[in-house]
């Protein structure tokens, strides 16, 4: 590009917008002081006009990046040269409105490739949104009741209109991205390929709790979405007794998918291997009496110490007692008081003694009788109480819960499988603080044929296409292979199925754990994984 070309072409700019400006206050100043109005019509006035400006200067900016004299030809990806066509118009929906430019156009005669250079620098998709409207239609569709309702407020927020079907693909779009994303990390970490690397600092105490959610789907009807939390505590006196120290859970993670307990354990793993499961000196797994639980506790976090819930564990003594009592005996609370104060000081063995005296008494007493025998390990909960843990799940598990039911169960959604676990990934990402992160893997998808092999060739130090510049793209900053499509995820998956037993990962996970392990059996060659 020519230089001089280039300061005129700006001074343009500046000139326009200028002119634009003064108009507009002019134009603005001269209807205040006709009548009077209030602030909140000056505001929307204002508010109408500022994005009319800024699309104008939008579209100015994108305007000075396209070549006044484009070159002849570029490179084709074939590896041949396309030849320039024409100017060509493209409209992409941008936060400010529609934008519209005139860029060059360029055919490959040998494989009748036609490219657009100016959409693989830009990242723009024409007849698309452009990747800031996308970002805000994805957060509103994920956090939003329904589409429709995202479409409503983004309309509210910017004045932009899109249709719910839109708002829909684009958050269902950036939730394939992330689940393949998942699905590639556990593949690499099950293939030996790449541990994860703990992106948080390593607790000293990892909380680790999971449940199951259910979602009405097509085709399978309710179906079950695992969801997984890794969190941390802090004790803190109490507000109404401060001689009491109480327990908060903070720095929750989530992870969720579709899939069955054995494969989300290794979900599970992988993320608490990116909150630090490798380094903490203390792992809990906190739970209900689900039994695929327990398996993933024993299967992915061997030497954690396990807790049943407190809440659910004192549900069954209330269910004995109603079983035992009926629901309207005074006895009937005095008895599952004096019940629950044996739990608490973890004394299971006397509740079962106690509850086989009433056997037959009822469904309430044979439950509380299996639940209580099968957890018994899980249920010191003086001895957790003595340690600082905490031994109930509650605000968690509704956060959970929270994650799927509030999005996924409005009155008569039925979801296909794959929006449903896309959806429900997009907001556990978000709620765990991963949106810019997300963004990042969103835009190394989706630029098109184009921007693709315009990095690689970058990369390969060939010719760039068009001759230009990738102004702010660096070539570093697009991981590769990422991104998997739906079939070779599925594949993916199957396979790791497969694999999982014998990979050598699978191995005790905490560094202290590990040394103690080690130096049981005076053996200093230490795994991998511990480096
Ligand atoms: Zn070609």
């Amino acid at each position: 590009m020519n230089a001089s070309t280039d300061v005129a072409r700006l001074e343009d700019l500046v000139t326009t917008m200028s002119e634009r400006m003064a108009t507009i206050t002019r134009t603005l100043g001269t209807w205040v002081q006709q009548a009077p109005h209030d602030l909140q019509e000056i505001e929307q006035h204002v508010l109408r006009i500022v994005k009319e400006l800024g699309a104008t200067l939008v579209a100015g900016l994108t305007a000075l990046l396209v070549p006044t004299q484009p070159p002849r030809t570029v490179a084709c990806p074939c590896g041949h040269l396309a030849a320039y066509q024409r100017q060509r118009p493209a409209t992409v929906t941008t936060i400010l409105g529609p934008l519209t430019l005139t860029r060059p156009y360029y055919l490959c005669g040998v494989c009748g490739h036609g490219l657009h250079p100016v959409d693989a620098q830009l990242g723009l998709c024409a007849g698309g949104r452009s990747a800031g409207l996308d970002e805000l239609v994805a957060l509103l569709g994920a956090t939003q009741d329904s589409f429709a309702e995202a479409a409503a407020v983004l309309e509210r927020l910017t004045l932009v209109h899109i249709s719910p079907n839109s708002v829909l693909d684009a958050t269902e779009e950036l939730g394939a991205t992330l689940v393949a994303h998942q699905a590639q990390q556990v593949a690499q970490t099950a293939a030996g390929h790449e541990l994860p690397v703990a992106a948080t600092p390593s607790p000293e105490r990892l909380y680790i709790t999971m449940d199951g959610v259910l979602a009405h789907l097509h085709a399978r009807g309710w179906s079950e979405l695992k969801v997984g939390c890794c969190y941390q505590t802090r004790s803190r006196p109490a507000r109404k007794r401060p001689e009491k120290l109480e327990i908060r859970a903070h720095s929750l993670s989530y992870v969720t998918a579709l899939v069955e307990a054995e494969s989300f354990g290794d979900h599970l793993w992988q993320e608490a291997a990116r909150r630090g499961v490798m380094e903490a000196e203390e792992v809990v797994v906190v739970g209900d009496g689900a039994h695929w639980i327990w398996n993933i506790a024993d299967a992915q976090f061997p030497q954690a110490t396990q807790i049943v819930d407190w809440y659910h564990a004192s549900a069954y003594v209330w269910k004995a007692a109603s079983a035992i009592w009926g629901e309207r005996e005074p006895q009937r609370a005095d008895w599952a008081h004096r019940q629950l104060g044996r739990l608490w000081e973890g004394k299971v063995g006397q509740v079962l003694v106690e509850l086989e005296q009433h056997q037959g008494a009822g469904e309430g007493v044979e439950e509380a009788l299996s639940y209580y025998t099968t957890h018994q390990g899980r249920m010191d909960y003086a001895a957790y109480r003595a340690r600082g843990l905490q031994i109930g799940s509650g605000s968690v598990e509704s956060g959970c819960k929270q994650l799927v039911s509030a999005r996924l169960k409005g009155a008569g959604m039925i979801w296909d499988a794959e929006g449903a676990e896309q959806v429900a990934v997009v907001r556990a990402w978000l709620k765990s603080g991963r949106w810019a992160e997300a963004m990042g893997l969103r835009a190394a998808r989706g630029r098109g044929y184009e921007r693709k092999e315009h990095v690689r060739k970058r990369e390969e130090g060939g010719a760039v296409v068009g001759g230009e510049q990738a102004a702010g793209v660096s070539p570093g900053a697009v991981p590769a292979g990422r991104g998997l499509a739906p079939e070779v995820l599925a594949q993916v998956r199957a396979e790791m199925a497969q694999e999982r037993q014998q990979h050598p990962w699978r191995r005790p996970w905490s560094r202290k754990q590990q040394r103690a392990h080690y130096e049981e059996r005076g053996d200093h060659v230490r795994p991998a994984a511990a480096a």
